[in-house]
């Protein structure tokens, strides 16, 4: 079996990438989600190992300075960060491995990893996006703010990814993004 690829998930706090993450696991056997680290506290119904390996700041530092993480970046209020052995044991294994995360760690994934496939959620508008963090519910007041504030800068980085996935209808944009990671397999086995 040869070597998985990479795909890097990045989009705006709000534009849907967990909820598109989640589906696109559920549909695509042989894709694996690599569980970042990150300093920020746990929301309520998270569980650590889960949705992201909790650590403290000295935690998450040492792991810098031994230079384990393939990328990391402060994002918001916290630093979060993909462990190196995590994407490389699962691409040696065969598996295609979904990344999420900002657009500062694509960069950097990108430049290690040029063979790593970028692709970015859109939102509808800014409108839906703020109205759609509001439902979620997870943040208020300054947080709220500063990820708005956030999600406007990010979205002049649209153009630097390989594709671009409007999430306006959520049944559409899980097909398009399917469709993307299951074309790579395609070219994969055709070339
Ligand atoms: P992110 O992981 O990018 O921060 P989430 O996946 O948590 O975003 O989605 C933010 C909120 O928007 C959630 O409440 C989710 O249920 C909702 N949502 C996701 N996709 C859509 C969509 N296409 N239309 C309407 N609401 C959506
Ligand atoms: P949240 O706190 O809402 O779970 O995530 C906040 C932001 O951090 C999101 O944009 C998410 O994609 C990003 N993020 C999550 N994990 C990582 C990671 O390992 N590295 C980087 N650079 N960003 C991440």
């Amino acid at each position: 079996m040869g070597r998985g690829r990479l795909f890097i998930l990045s989009g705006p706090s709000g534009v849907g990438k967990g909820t598109l993450r989640e589906r696109a696991l559920d549909d695509i056997e042989g894709l694996v989600y690599s569980i970042s680290c990150t300093t920020r506290r746990s929301r309520p119904g998270e569980r650590d190992g889960v949705e992201y390996r909790f650590i403290s700041r000295p935690d998450f530092e040492e792991r810098v300075k031994q230079g384990r993480f393939l990328e990391y970046a402060h994002v918001h209020d916290a630093f979060y960060g993909t462990l190196k052995e995590d994407v490389e044991r699962e691409l040696d294994a065969g598996h295609d491995v979904l990344l999420e995360i900002d657009v500062q760690g694509a960069l950097q994934v990108r430049q290690r990893m040029p063979d790593a496939v970028s692709i970015f959620v859109a939102p509808p508008s800014l409108e839906e996006l703020e109205r759609r963090l509001r439902n979620r519910g997870t943040e208020g007041g300054e947080e709220l703010r500063l990820r708005l504030k956030n999600a406007a800068e990010e979205l002049q980085r649209a153009g630097e990814y390989d594709h671009v996935v409007v999430n306006d209808n959520l049944d559409e944009a899980s097909l398009t993004l399917r469709k993307i990671i299951l074309d790579y397999r395609l070219e994969h086995e055709v070339g």
